[in-house]
């Protein structure tokens, strides 16, 4: 039983395992909470002036395909399960992050239609271990077997301390650490740094060497979030070597996605440089970050013409510009 503070002296009461049985038509009365709070706090209270009441039954099921044609599917519409870890909310809004940057991208004639069809991969993976962990949840919490919960009420609360909790699970119930590595899209051409594609990248402080087809050439101080932008992929070149060399073949190769990808070379910042080095390595790097904040492609500085064959994949080639410095103002 869950009991949440909803302001002004109500609660929201959520249970399992009711006394009587759920039917059809039905509600449950005041007096079955009441008798289920009596049976499960230690906390005496009187319950009373109900506003409203439900049964709900756990489905935990899910649509094995995410796109039919012009239609796709996403939120409960494509899976349902236990409320246990509030995840159910949040797998539907990752859906549509995942989604809506693909259909933007192809409805403005940007991306190939072949990109909406990693949607589908991509979500069923992330969907299937969210099920099978709530499905996990659930039974621990709901089991009314008397040494599981002997064990559960005893051994649980001293291993599930909020420490325990917070270093081992707050990523995976933010759902910041689901990955896309097995996507058709997520493509490794080398990289020494542990980012690998189809991994979110994480935010930390950087430094700007050179921002791409800015007048601004004096390092300054940024956050990688700061610089991805929703609406382009976002190329972060680091540990170049020969940055005017790189920036032009950069610019030969991928000219035509110009507008749909924005480069910054970047580098450590001050304490960060361990950081830095873990996730981007201490050697030549380059990124491509989908607007969703998944890399797309890792390499070095010798992987530029298979970057330009990836965007020729996923991405259209663009009309260049008529005035490049009007093109970025
Ligand atoms: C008890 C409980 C607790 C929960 N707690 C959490 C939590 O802590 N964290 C979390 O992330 N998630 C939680 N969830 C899950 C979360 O509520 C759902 O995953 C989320 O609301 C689903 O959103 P949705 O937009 O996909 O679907 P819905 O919210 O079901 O929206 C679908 C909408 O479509 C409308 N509709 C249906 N048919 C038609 C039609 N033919 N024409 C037009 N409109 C139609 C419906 O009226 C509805 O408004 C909980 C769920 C329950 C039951």
């Amino acid at each position: 039983m869950g009991l949440f503070p909803m302001g002004d002296g109500r609660f929201r009461l959520i249970a399992s395992n009711p006394f009587s049985k759920p039917e059809k038509g039905t509600e449950p009365a005041i007096e079955e909470l009441q008798r289920i709070y009596d049976q499960r706090s230690h906390i005496p209270a009187h319950f009373h002036d109900m506003t409203w009441s439900s049964w709900f039954r756990i489905n935990s099921r899910m649509v094995d395909v995410m796109q039919k044609g012009q239609i796709f599917l996403g939120g409960d519409s494509a899976h349902i399960h236990s409320p246990a870890g509030g995840q159910g909310m949040n797998t539907g809004m990752q859906d549509m992050i995942n989604l809506c940057w693909k259909l933007a991208m192809v409805i403005k004639g940007q991306a190939k239609p072949e990109l909406l069809m990693t949607y589908t991969p991509e979500r069923v993976a992330v969907i299937k271990t969210v099920l099978t962990k709530t499905e996990g949840l659930t039974h621990a919490i709901g089991s009314e077997n008397p040494i599981f919960r002997s064990v559960f009420n005893h051994i649980a609360p001293w291993i599930v301390s909020t420490d325990f909790v917070q270093k081992n699970s707050t990523e995976r119930m933010c759902q910041l650490s689901l990955d896309y590595r097995d996507s058709p899209m997520s493509t490794a051409n080398g990289h020494a740094g542990s980012l690998k594609p189809g991994d979110r990248v994480p935010d930390f402080a950087v430094t700007v060497l050179n921002q791409e087809g800015s007048v601004e050439q004096e390092p300054r101080p940024a956050s990688i979030l700061e610089l991805m932008d929703p609406s382009t992929f976002t190329l972060f070149y680091s540990n170049i070597k020969d940055p005017a060399k790189t920036h032009a073949t950069i610019e030969g190769n991928l000219g035509a996605f110009h507008g749909i990808i924005r480069g910054h070379q970047i580098a450590h910042r001050g304490q960060q440089d361990v950081v830095f080095n873990a996730k981007f390595g201490s050697s030549s790097s380059i990124l491509l970050v989908r607007p969703d904040g998944y890399i797309a492609f890792s390499g070095t500085e010798e992987s530029v013409p298979k970057l330009a064959e990836y965007c020729d994949k996923w991405l259209v080639a663009q009309p260049l510009p008529v005035n490049k410095e009007e093109n970025h103002a």
